[in-house]
């Protein structure tokens, strides 16, 4: 089977978050199972001159946007029997960020419809396009509306895959033919419309083949309204073909036994070498703490998606406990500026990093005790899965994801390999951080027992990996 993998951001080369390390790691594992796989993404100026330098110029072509016709350079790089294509427009792509630009409908719409113009160019048909959230969303509209009647194109199938539902690609009516290149028809006849803007995420639900999302909670949440961000009814209408699988993490990436950004590395057998880690990360943070005084670590965007909200109402009750709080992130100012001035309140307490480092974010994943994760949605979460890795229990809220990944501890049995809470309120939470480092002082068993636990999950691509394949498969056979 052929399979081209569309994303926005792909790990090592380019990542602002999750989608990038499954961009990064889904299509390998597909390809160990025999399946013949190929990533396309932007050629981003924020690509690093390591990763350019490895790559090969194979030819280039003009890409017809609206009125536009614009330079689309393909360059590749081969590892692991994946073939990643890198589309070069230095307009669209040699930007200070990722995301956030004025012009970000028209650079992703430029990006989509590359994707497509440079699959006979390369030779590459596939059976099959997984595309990824709003800014590939374009890809299986475009197929639809202009590509599945031509020869050559016929009966690709097209996989349409949901990260995370509130980013949606919601534009004015104005951009759908003068920038997007669509009849403004499918905009009267609600096609390309929700709310009275253009939206291209609903577009690719509506037109897709099959629908997927990184977890079976989170596939059954966003089709009610709380979840939903006002695609839920589109959702139920098309129930049949959405489904939920649960995302891995590339295991070879993040593995405690070889990671090279530890202090010292170790394994299930030997964790007491852990406790290295979490010396060593402390004075690196300028915190001290005794073996008792549990280390709770924070790595992720610090926007109100994240739980931020129930943070800030309780952090001073947290910080009040003897523990020592990690942070780090970048995100919505007003979370910035609550750590930074936790900081000047309580300097022994807490560390304040706002910024992107995955360095940083791997020593904390390593020297942590306790991971909080209380997200208000969170579609799959690979922050808690990476600290379960690590050794460290994750204390999150029961939603998307999180709830399908952790198992909460059972005081009865000892069963667990974190912690959990249901209502988004923010003393539920402190209640079981509280219960948490009580466990943590008093019962080193315990906390050891599901440590074990969770090393030992196989939080791998494997079996997810089979699951795509059988989508894809059951699409192609219609
Ligand atoms: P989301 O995709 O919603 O941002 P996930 O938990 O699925 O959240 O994935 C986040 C990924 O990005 C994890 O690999 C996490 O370690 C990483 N990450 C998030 N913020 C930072 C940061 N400031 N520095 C380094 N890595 C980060």
């Amino acid at each position: 089977m052929k399979v081209l993998y569309v994303a926005s951001e792909v790990a090592p080369f380019i990542k602002t978050g999750g989608l990038g390390d499954v961009a990064g790691s889904l299509p390998k594992a597909l390809a160990a199972k025999g399946c013949e796989v190929a990533v396309v993404c932007p050629l981003y100026s924020k690509i690093g001159r390591e990763w350019r330098d490895k790559m090969y110029y194979i030819k280039s072509l003009y890409v017809q946007l609206a009125w536009r016709n614009q330079y689309c350079g393909i360059f590749v790089y081969e590892d692991a029997g994946v073939k990643y294509y890198f589309l070069d427009n230095e307009y669209y792509f040699a930007r200070n960020q990722v995301y956030g630009e004025y012009d970000d409908a028209e650079r992703f719409a430029f990006f989509s419809r590359a994707v497509l113009e440079m699959l006979p160019e390369i030779g590459f048909r596939p059976d099959v396009i997984n595309c990824n959230d709003w800014q590939s969303a374009l890809v299986p509209v475009y197929y639809c509306l202009n590509y599945n009647y031509r020869p050559w194109y016929e009966g690709i199938k097209t996989v349409f895959t949901i990260h995370n539902i509130q980013f949606q690609g919601q534009y004015g009516r104005e951009i759908l033919s003068y920038v997007l290149g669509i009849d403004d028809y499918h905009f009267d006849n609600g096609f390309m419309q929700q709310d009275g803007d253009v939206n291209m995420m609903k577009a690719a639900i509506v037109c897709a083949d099959r629908v997927t999302t990184v977890s079976s909670t989170y596939a059954g949440e966003i089709q009610t309204p709380f979840y939903g961000f006002h695609l839920d009814p589109v959702l139920r209408w098309n129930q049949g073909k959405v489904s939920g699988i649960v995302n891995g993490i590339d295991v070879d990436a993040y593995n405690p036994e070889t990671d090279p950004h530890l202090f010292k590395n170790y394994s299930v057998n030997t964790l007491d070498d852990k406790k290295e880690n979490r010396k060593q990360l402390l004075a690196m943070c300028g915190l001290q703490a005794d073996d008792e005084t549990p280390v709770i670590g924070m790595v992720g965007r610090l926007t109100s998606q994240k739980g931020l909200d129930l943070i800030q109402c309780v952090l001073n009750d947290i910080l009040e406990q003897d523990v020592r709080l990690i942070v780090l992130g970048t995100g919505d100012y007003a979370y910035e500026q609550m750590f930074i001035n936790a900081k000047w309140q309580y300097p022994d307490k807490i560390s304040t990093n706002i910024m992107f480092s995955n360095d940083l974010a791997n020593k904390i994943y390593a020297g942590c005790d306790l991971f909080l994760m209380p997200s208000l949605f969170e579609p799959c979460g690979l922050a808690q899965m990476i600290a379960m890795r690590y050794g460290t229990l994750p204390l999150v809220r029961e939603t998307g994801g999180l709830k399908d990944t952790v198992i909460p501890y059972n005081q009865f049995t000892g069963e667990g390999t974190g912690f959990s809470f249901s209502n988004y309120n923010a003393h539920e939470m402190l209640h079981v951080i509280k219960s948490a480092c009580f466990l943590f002082r008093h019962n080193q068993e315990a906390w050891r027992a599901m440590q074990i636990a969770g090393m030992t999950t196989d939080f791998s691509w494997d079996h997810s990996a089979q699951v795509y394949l059988d989508l894809y498969q059951s699409a192609i056979n219609g």
